[in-house]
């Protein structure tokens, strides 16, 4: 029997080698870039077949990848040599409207999550895509339409379900695993393979926005009013600004924007900018949270992508002008995004979560999407220089790392948090991963021994 057939042996659920019908499908990665090939990939039927599965990966001396919903730009969920525990029809949500809690396996995409709170008006603060997987998206932070009002959907985690390296179960909560909980609250897959994920739900009644576009000469001013909103701008209204080039080769800029509650109350917030002469476009109305929800078209897999940036502790003109330069040299369809941070993702404390970009006040990130090989060298340069001209605004040097280039260093990684939560989450790793077999991550390398 060769090894992985023992591990066939052991399990119920589906295990795919490289000459099997259904592994290419099930390695791809999101980008096309990323070219890791699993030695094994693994579709767990239950809690029991992981324990079996890791444990089996131990005695093979196989380091262990986890794939939710797929979306690591950098490859993650497809990793080289390794055993691919394969989460992606885990999928489905449960909610407790009295609680108002949900609980949804890790292989669920935000729309699951989504369909299920929205049944009850309410909501967890998760992504803007709804075919985004929530497991790498929530154990890394999460952007939402709900930031500013609560938090990164991170902050929303109040517990987990969660097989170790050696194969322990464990019931993660505020009570019972306090250490554990504040590292899965943004310390990414590092820990073990998280199976159930439970939010904390808020009521969402009704939202509104959209999209304003803007171009022409005065797109810098429009990107300075919308820093100047936010300045001052309510928990109800989150803003991300995007900016691109158009078919006529020139920059343009578009603010989405989503306000929480009445839209006359959303439309007042953002007046500056729908008065604004440069605004040639308005997609803009009132809606409920699944509309919301579904207001950003999904981008599909197999492209070629690039993206890197930095979370920004400032908004000022170097921004405005590095977004218009970047977007005037962009090619494909790569774009600019700066999405904003105010409100209650600030005021959460620092110390109740991993997550180490709490301070910031943007995420800026460059992305690099490409469909032809010839354009690869052009398109990773073009990114890399966007996120070159805005690191003199950049926090401590790191970018939000849900967010990963696809060459992220060492070094960039722990630049994502500050050191003390950088030396926390490595004796966090060494507890429970001292080997660093759960490497295909933004990887927190385990504290030194001795
Ligand atoms: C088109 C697109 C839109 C996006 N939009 C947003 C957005 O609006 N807001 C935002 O915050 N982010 C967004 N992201 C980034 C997104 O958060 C990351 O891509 C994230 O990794 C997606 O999670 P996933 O489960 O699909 O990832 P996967 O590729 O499945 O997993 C990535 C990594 O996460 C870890 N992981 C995943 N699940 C588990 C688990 N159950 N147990 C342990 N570790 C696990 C593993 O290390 C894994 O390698 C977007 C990405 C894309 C491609």
């Amino acid at each position: 029997m060769n090894i992985v057939g023992d591990l066939r042996a052991r399990t119920r659920g589906e295990v795919l080698e490289p000459h099997d019908a259904g592994y290419q499908a099930a390695r791809a990665a999101y980008n096309a870039l990323s070219t890791g090939q699993p030695a094994c990939i693994f579709r767990p039927a239950d809690v029991p077949d992981i324990v079996a599965a890791v444990r089996w990966a131990g005695e093979v001396d196989l380091p262990i990848g986890v794939r939710g919903g797929g979306h690591s730009v950098a490859g993650h969920s497809s990793p080289n040599d390794a055993l691919l525990v394969d989460l992606s029809r885990w999928r489905g949500a449960a909610v407790d409207p009295v609680a108002c809690t949900a609980e949804a396996l890790a292989g669920s995409r935000l729309m699951d999550l989504d369909a299920a709170t929205a049944a009850y008006t309410l909501a967890a603060p998760s992504g803007t895509f709804i075919d985004t997987g929530i497991g790498g998206l929530t154990l890394t932070g999460g952007i939402s339409w709900l930031l500013a009002s609560q938090g990164f959907a991170c902050d929303a985690l109040i517990g987990a379900r969660m097989v170790t390296v050696d194969g322990d179960v464990i019931d993660v909560d505020d009570e019972h695993e306090p250490e554990l909980l504040w590292g899965l609250r943004g310390g990414g897959g590092n820990f073990g393979i998280v199976t159930h994920l439970r939010y904390a739900l808020t009521p969402v009644q009704r939202m509104y926005g959209g999209a304003l576009r803007f171009r022409g000469d005065g797109i810098r001013d429009v990107i300075m009013r919308a820093f100047e909103i936010e300045a001052t701008a309510p928990d109800e209204l989150v803003l991300a600004i995007v900016a691109w080039r158009g078919d006529d080769g020139a920059p343009g800029i578009s603010v989405n924007f989503a306000w929480r509650g009445d839209p006359n109350a959303g439309a007042a917030a953002v007046r500056a900018l729908t008065d604004h002469p440069a605004l040639f476009e308005s997609d803009v109305k009132a809606m409920g949270w699944l509309q919301q929800q579904a207001q950003y078209e999904p981008i599909p897999f197999g492209l070629r992508q690039y993206w890197k940036g930095h979370l920004v502790g400032k908004l000022d003109e170097t921004l405005a002008d590095a977004l218009i330069a970047a977007a005037a040299d962009a090619g494909g369809e790569s774009f600019c995004l700066v999405e904003l941070i105010h409100g209650v993702a600030h005021r959460i404390p620092e110390a109740s979560a991993a997550f180490g970009g709490r301070a910031a006040v943007a995420n800026v990130t460059a992305l690099a999407i490409w469909d032809d090989a010839e354009s690869d060298e052009r398109q990773i340069a073009w990114a890399r220089r966007m996120a070159d001209s805005v690191a003199h605004l950049s926090l401590r040097g790191g970018g939000y790392l849900n967010y990963p280039e696809l060459d992220q260093t060492a070094a960039r990684v722990a630049a994502a948090f500050p050191s003390q939560t950088w030396d926390r989450l490595r004796q966090l790793k060494r507890q429970l991963d001292p080997a660093n077999r759960l490497r295909f991550n933004a990887n927190v390398p385990p504290a030194d021994l001795g």
